[in-house]
């Protein structure tokens, strides 16, 4: 497994790399690190369909709109280098310094279109959040160039503005969106699970109860009812929801209620505490 910090020394050797082995396809995993199975997951899947598997490892200062947010983020490189030789999970790990990814500084970055993915659920909630993501999966990829992007369901509108960044800017990589990986009573995988207490630990599992709820009573209840309830039920244990919402599982378009003629996934935010966790379901 190779280590490049330098965004030179990662190009050179791509570039060798395409030289020796044309047809090649490569994989691509970002990650901020705090590696997890869910992490694992998608570097598995990238490792069966291609040649050769990147990942990365950078805490992108760009898409917190909370400083505090981007402080306690975990860093735990070392760790996460032991986990990727032990599990061989890929061939080749970038992980630069900030200096190095925005050599131009972070504040001069030009807007991207998402339309309305920038104004509902993570784009509401976190101004600014997915301008900083397209910012730096964009510098990703062109340091990378590969032939196909991995990244997880977990942040589904994240999938969806970076299909809009592919399609907008008509980039040759295709983006292959990964189930979620989830803990055995049900909460998903997230680097963010370390700041939990372990009585925060506990309640955090409401979140994946939420989802289920919601899913079973398709059919049953009035999505409002159910949203009320839950919201209530989740409050009553001390769990915040930011949102809870209802939504065309293509587009994004959020639903007052359940319509069984679409795709509907149920999405949810809500703060254990002080950490805010993210989540969802596709309603089949
Ligand atoms: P992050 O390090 O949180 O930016 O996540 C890096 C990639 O891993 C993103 O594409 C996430 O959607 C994906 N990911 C995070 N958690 C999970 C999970 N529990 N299952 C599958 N993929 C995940």
């Amino acid at each position: 497994m190779f280590l490049f910090q330098k965004t030179e020394d990662l190009k050179v050797f791509i570039k060798e790399y395409r030289k020796q082995h044309t047809n090649a396809k490569i994989g691509f995993v970002p990650t901020m690190g705090a590696l997890h199975e869910g992490h694992l997951s998608l570097m598995q899947s990238s490792k069966a369909e291609n040649d050769l598997t990147v990942c990365s490892i950078f805490v992108n200062p760009t898409q917190f709109n909370n400083a505090e947010d981007l402080k306690k983020y975990p860093r735990t490189l070392k760790k996460d280098m032991t986990l990727l030789e032990q599990e061989e999970a890929v061939d080749v790990v970038y992980a630069p310094e900030v200096e190095e990814m925005y050599p131009e500084g972070m504040t001069s970055h030009i807007s991207f279109d998402l339309g309305f993915l920038e104004t509902v659920l993570e784009g509401e909630f976190r101004p600014g959040h997915f301008q900083g993501v397209v910012q730096v999966v964009r510098k990703l990829l062109q340091k990378v160039e590969p032939d196909r992007l991995y990244m997880g369901q977990k942040d589904f509108q994240q999938c969806m503005v970076i299909q809009r960044l592919i399609d907008v800017e008509k980039l040759s990589v295709n983006l292959i969106i990964c189930p979620i990986k989830r803990e055995p009573d049900g909460l998903a995988m997230s680097s963010r699970n370390q700041l939990l207490t372990p009585v925060q630990r506990t309640r955090s599992t409401l979140l994946y109860q939420c989802l289920v709820s919601v899913h079973t009573q398709k059919g049953v209840k009035p999505f409002a009812q159910v949203k009320k309830e839950n919201t209530q039920l989740l409050k009553a244990k001390g769990v915040k929801v930011e949102y809870l919402v209802l939504a065309d599982a293509d587009t994004l378009e959020l639903l007052p209620d359940y319509d069984l003629q679409r795709k509907m996934i149920v999405l949810i935010a809500a703060y254990v505490g002080p950490v805010r966790l993210i989540d969802n379901l596709v309603l089949v």
